[in-house]
């Protein structure tokens, strides 16, 4: 059995054409067909589709920056309009904060030195579609969580771009809005606090576990490979910014079935008594992924999805990561029938 997912075409809009990369334009690996083939297994599965609500952005800005937003939005129009060398919007400078002593960057004046105040890696390009697909993205979420806040056990946000690498006022690792941390937002106010984020993508949930830093009425736990073993997003996922309402289980890379569900099922413990889950649904810690070193099997993320479904709570599931075109549909699958057999 699988739940009802929230799908839309708009999503697809968003073509990255490349990801740069050690400072070479590479192939882009987040790409439309990733969507397509996700929805493809649901369907040959009989589930069910259900479009996107339209929602304003009040619980975008609940966790964004306004200033992000803003530059997502217009960020295509003005390069475009600027007639630069590259067909993508890239930074070239960074605004660190050492560099003006701690004061605000000014918001500058040349199009090409703008994306430097908001990126913080060079391979999350921006292109044509990429605001209304990534905007069409938090709505799918939205209504994702709409659903089980007015009932449904477990909904689905079939949606990309992915979001879990963004922060208040940063995008980055291919990703530009927070969905997952969108959606838990939404719920707090309908189903109570906690809500607990448990996020199983490859790698880190940097942006969700810093947006909800120091909160406390969203629980943030991530099962990711371990960032010092030289893994995105490199400077943070380690145990040491655990505590009460945080829980990250870095694994070594290699790491296969037994010790990824033991991890997984950590972090489903640390998430037990929320009044309602967001999964953070990467499926790129698969063996057959091309972006991360875990080895994880198909069926382990049934169990995953058993593990989780047992905790018998109001659940969204918010797609993030997997770049196994061969694969991707049936992983995300097999943890959608895991999660709703449990209940
Ligand atoms: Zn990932």
């Amino acid at each position: 059995m699988l739940p009802p997912f929230v799908w839309s075409d708009v999503c697809l809009r968003h073509e990255p054409a490349a990801e740069v990369w050690v400072g070479v334009r590479m192939p882009a690996t987040e790409v439309p067909a990733r969507a397509l083939a996700i929805r493809k297994a649901l369907v040959a599965d009989g589930a069910t589709e259900v479009a996107p609500v339209p929602h304003d952005d009040s619980a975008l800005l609940a966790v964004h920056d306004p200033a992000l937003v803003e530059f997502l939005r217009t960020a295509w129009g003005e390069w475009s309009a600027a007639s630069l060398p590259s067909d993508r919007v890239v930074p070239y400078v960074f605004a660190r904060g050492e560099l003006t002593g701690g004061r605000p960057p000014a918001l500058p004046t040349a199009v090409w030195a703008r994306p430097g105040l908001f990126a913080y890696d060079t391979m999350t390009l921006i292109g044509p579609g990429t605001w209304e697909a990534a905007r069409a993205a938090v709505d799918v979420a939205l209504t994702a969580a709409d659903l089980v806040a007015d009932g449904a056990r477990v909904a689905y946000a079939c949606c990309r771009p992915p979001g879990h690498h963004v922060t208040r006022s940063l995008y980055g690792g291919s990703c530009y809005l927070n969905n997952t941390a969108v959606a838990a937002a939404s719920l707090l106010p309908r189903v109570g606090d906690p809500v607990a984020v448990v996020d199983i993508d490859a790698h880190h949930g940097n942006g969700t576990q810093e947006l909800f830093l120091g909160r406390g009425d969203v629980l943030t736990a991530s099962v990711h490979v371990d960032p010092g073993a030289g893994w995105f997003p490199h400077f943070l996922g380690f145990e040491s910014e655990n505590d009460e309402a945080n829980l990250n289980v870095p694994l070594a890379p290699g790491t296969g079935d037994d010790g990824w569900l033991a991890a997984v099922a950590r972090a489903a413990e640390f998430a037990a008594g929320a009044r309602a889950l967001v999964v953070a649904l990467g499926v790129d810690a698969a063996a057959g992924d091309p972006e991360s070193p875990l080895q994880v099997t198909a069926a382990s993320y049934g169990e995953a999805g058993r593990i989780l479904g047992g905790l018998g709570i109001p659940t969204v599931v918010v797609q993030e990561g997997g770049y196994d075109l061969a694969t991707i549909g049936e992983l995300v699958v097999a943890t959608l029938d895991g999660l709703c057999e449990a209940g």
